[in-house]
């Protein structure tokens, strides 16, 4: 048996989204303390498995979770049969884990009936600004209560844990967490990739702006298309995919065809999901981020200012918290692609100043969201919501340890495979 206490993460998704992305580099640091149960497989666990993390998945695999902002109460009765299976099948696995601990809002569903059931602790992370601009009442409910009732909740930024709150959150144990990000990871020299990225996209001397991130709706890749219909010079590269849902690819056709439109489709290209940003970073002179509903956190904001891009963001939410208004970035008004051109004219127009942006942004970011100091007051919290016999356990068997200098994996070895059942 290891001295470290045993953790579960559970997440609904094997798509691989800002916060199955913030999830990876934790596991990814505790894999030999930690499994991840998911609930459908996919890149997520893909990344996982390449990186020595155990993933579990249930027997079958059990459909999702449908409700969404829009769901009717038949889409709620109708997903109890899932919701059953898929606590069975965290009972069977959890059992032997000292922490339970759920990252995203289905995920905290399933796992709210399970660690009651086992008595274990449960934590969960909340990547969401709730609201009506996210979640309809039944899901915001739902949220609520799930995390009024978890042992503790680690909040990506304060926009996420004052809207927490406002909506009526109780739990007092909760601390805000940014997510992380390898600082050396963006400083790779990815030159050569990019300038061939750079020429591929044609017209290699215009001006080239990027947008970052999953395709749908709230991300507004619409605002965007409309900046670049005033900005005949500037060319654009839409760098994700639609992930999650019918209506995301919906939008993506409805994108596609404002840009046929507005004339701008020869300036603007769709990259679909890349597995590294990195080149399509360096490649673009500006990133901008065009979210029409507050941002939660806000990675690909970060991940441009630590590629040394000047980054202009919508106003409110993780971004207002990451940028301050023209020293390390500019902000902007949401849905506003009149102010947005402004702002892209403006910098493609000062690259001095434009740069000055960049090298503020890049100090913040480095200053703020390196990936060590993050894991490190994740992990303690994490550590100190641990039952105080495991914590115990711990202590005792770290003294052991070293007296003996052995070493024990994880788990027992026959559940170091990704279990399909
Ligand atoms: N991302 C990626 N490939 C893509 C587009 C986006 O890996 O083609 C990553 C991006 O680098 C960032 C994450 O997806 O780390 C998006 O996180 P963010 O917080 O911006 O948005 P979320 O998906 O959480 O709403």
């Amino acid at each position: 048996m290891t001295s470290d206490p045993q953790i579960l993460f559970i997440d609904h998704t094997g798509e691989l989204a800002g916060g199955q992305l913030c999830l990876a580099d934790i596991a990814i640091r505790l894999r030999d303390q930690c499994q991840v149960f998911l609930f459908q497989s996919g890149p997520f666990q893909e990344l996982l498995e390449k990186n020595g993390v155990v993933v579990a998945l249930p027997n079958r695999e059990s459909g999702t979770l449908s409700v969404r902002k829009k769901s009717r109460w038949f889409a709620y009765l109708g997903s109890i049969p899932v919701l059953i299976s898929l606590v069975f099948n965290l009972v069977r696995v959890a059992k032997g884990f000292d922490l339970l601990y759920a990252n995203t809002a289905k995920a905290l569903m399933v796992s709210v009936p399970v660690a009651l059931l086992l008595r274990k602790p449960l934590l969960f992370h909340l990547h969401d600004i709730i609201g009506a601009q996210h979640f309809n009442r039944i899901n915001s409910w739902l949220l609520l209560t799930g995390a009024n009732l978890a042992s503790g909740i680690i909040a990506n930024s304060e926009a996420s844990a004052s809207a927490y709150r406002r909506a009526g959150g109780n739990n007092r144990n909760l601390k805000v967490v940014p997510n992380g990000f390898s600082v050396e990871r963006f400083q790779a020299d990815v030159t050569e990739l990019s300038e061939v990225l750079r020429k591929s996209f044609g017209d290699e001397d215009r001006a080239l702006v990027g947008l970052f991130g999953r395709i749908a709706v709230w991300k507004g890749q619409k605002v965007l298309v409309e900046a670049l219909a005033q900005l005949p010079q500037v060319n654009g590269i839409i760098v994700g995919e639609a992930l999650f849902t019918d209506e995301d690819q919906q939008y993506k056709n409805e994108v596609l065809a404002l840009a046929e439109k507005l004339g701008v489709s020869n300036r603007l290209r769709f990259t679909g999901f890349q597995a590294d940003v990195l080149p399509h970073l360096e490649a673009v002179d500006v990133v901008v981020h065009c979210s029409i509903s507050p941002e939660p956190f806000g990675r690909v904001i970060v991940e441009a200012q630590l590629a040394g891009k000047p980054v202009i963001a919508t106003k409110g939410g993780g971004p207002s918290e990451i940028i301050e208004d023209r020293v390390t970035g500019i902000l902007v008004s949401p849905n506003n692609a009149g102010e947005l051109a402004s702002a892209i004219k403006e910098l493609l127009e000062d690259r001095k100043w434009a740069e000055e942006l960049a090298v503020n942004g890049r100090q913040a970011a480095v200053l703020r969201f390196g990936l060590e100091s993050v894991l490190k007051e994740w992990i303690a919290f994490i550590y100190r919501n641990v039952p105080t016999a495991t914590k115990f356990r711990s202590v005792a068997a770290s003294e052991t340890e070293l007296q003996t200098s052995s070493t024990a994996p994880a788990l027992d070895s026959s559940t170091r495979s990704t279990r399909k059942g």
